[in-house]
């Protein structure tokens, strides 16, 4: 778990004002749910045999005996938030998004934490593909404006729970013809899950997977016209994507269209986050049967991708003012006032003291822009303005400070 301040909190603060401003033009609105949730919530939803709820979580009992969580992602907590609040009852469509701290217990690697930040959208209450387009759409304007390019939408459709039987026996059998090169995880899988042989990281099995059937193969009707509907969508809205017939979502209550979003801003084509269709989970939880769609992107890793691109967030720093004795300070104080009403950025040296410090301190701090009040300047109606690029020293009635300042 780490400290966030600086450089790097201003890249996540710019994110995160990209992601209110553009979700909020598509009609989302935020959601805040706890961090703590009981344990019941990510095992029904997440899944047990999942390695998130089997090693990742911080979980304990609380001092009145409940077995509690620290959240590891936000879809559950929302969709459990939706159907205690009655936000599903009618047939309107609820659009969600949130920003918030997921907690797991990682092991330690680069970029892996175990307090991480995601942004998350959820649509509930539409099937079509068309939400799915507008989802994805937006998802695209919040990756384009942070100024990350060559996006590409990998897309699959992982059909229905009704439909899978007929693709897990052709899998089943497919699987069987070579069942020696795949690793002994894919050997559970293949009972238990056989969707998820499909994404096993290890370089063999990926390679024993050549010539797979392939599940958009064995779609029920209205599963294929669902994905062919979702693909002529983004063809329409030039939104680049590509077919993956092993992106999967391996639990029953995801549906129909899974997706990732791959950029190759880092050179080699990496995955920035997924997510997908799960009309199954709101019932699963215990709430009406109400199809949903989503995704997360993790934000750390966002941030050092926007890092290694684009450098500095845009940050511009406030100019600082800097009194000399006590009564500019009086001044100093009335003066920045009226800059801070006015909105300007604007931090003002209240320590006292030698102008040399100040300036020193106005230096490391990468100030452009400072102002230094004197008696000699207050008894002229003036403020001296020293712009540290050029070394530049200049003199403005203090009357005009604002307008000369204001961004
Ligand atoms: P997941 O919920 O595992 O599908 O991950 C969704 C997003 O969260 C991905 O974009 C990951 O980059 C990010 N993420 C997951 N776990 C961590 C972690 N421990 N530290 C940083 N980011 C993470």
């Amino acid at each position: 778990m780490r400290d966030l301040f600086g450089a790097e909190l201003r890249w996540f603060q710019h994110i995160e004002e990209t992601a209110r401003r553009v979700f909020g033009r598509h009609g989302y609105g935020e959601i805040r749910t706890p961090i703590l949730e009981e344990l019941e919530v990510f095992k029904r939803s997440v899944g047990e045999s999942s390695d998130i709820v089997n090693k990742e979580m911080y979980e304990f009992t609380d001092r009145g005996g409940r077995q509690v969580v620290m959240r590891p992602e936000n879809t559950a907590g929302v969709v459990r938030a939706a159907i205690q609040h009655k936000l599903l009852a009618s047939n309107d469509a609820v659009l969600f998004y949130y920003i918030g701290q997921q907690f797991r217990y990682e092991r330690m690697q680069a970029g892996r934490y175990r307090q991480f930040w995601q942004i998350g959208a959820e649509s509930f209450g539409v099937a079509t593909p068309e939400s799915e387009a507008e989802s994805l759409l937006m998802l695209h304007s919040f990756l384009t404006e942070l100024g990350l390019k060559s996006l590409v939408f990998s897309i699959n459709s992982v059909g229905t729970p009704e439909s899978r039987p007929a693709f897990h026996a052709a899998f089943r059998a497919f699987f069987s013809e070579r069942e020696e090169r795949f690793c002994s995880d894919c050997h559970r899988r293949i009972e238990s899950n056989p969707l998820r042989v499909l994404d096993c990281k290890n370089e063999t099995c990926q390679a024993a997977l050549e010539g797979h059937p392939v599940i958009t193969d064995h779609l029920d009707e209205a599963s294929a016209r669902h994905h062919a509907r979702l693909k002529a969508l983004l063809t329409e809205l030039a939104i680049p994507f590509e077919e993956n017939p092993r992106l999967v979502r391996g639990l029953d209550y995801y549906t129909r269209t899974a997706f990732e979003v791959l950029s190759s801003d880092l050179g080699a084509q990496s995955a920035l986050l997924g997510g997908g269709r799960y009309d199954g989970l709101v019932k699963h939880l215990g709430g009406p049967e109400v199809p949903a769609f989503g995704w997360a992107i993790g934000l750390d890793r966002l941030v050092m991708i926007l890092q290694q691109i684009h450098g500095e967030a845009p940050f511009a720093p406030p100019a600082l003012l800097i009194p000399l004795g006590e009564r500019a300070a009086t001044e100093a104080l009335k003066l920045a006032r009226t800059l801070w009403d006015a909105g300007v950025p604007l931090q003002l040296e209240t320590r006292g003291g030698a102008l040399k410090k100040a300036m020193a301190s106005a230096n490391r701090m990468g100030i452009q822009t400072v102002l230094i009040l004197g008696d000699g300047e207050l008894d002229g109606g003036t403020v001296t303005v020293k712009h540290m690029a050029t070394g530049e020293q200049e003199s403005w009635p203090i009357g005009e400070a604002c307008s000369r300042l204001r961004p």
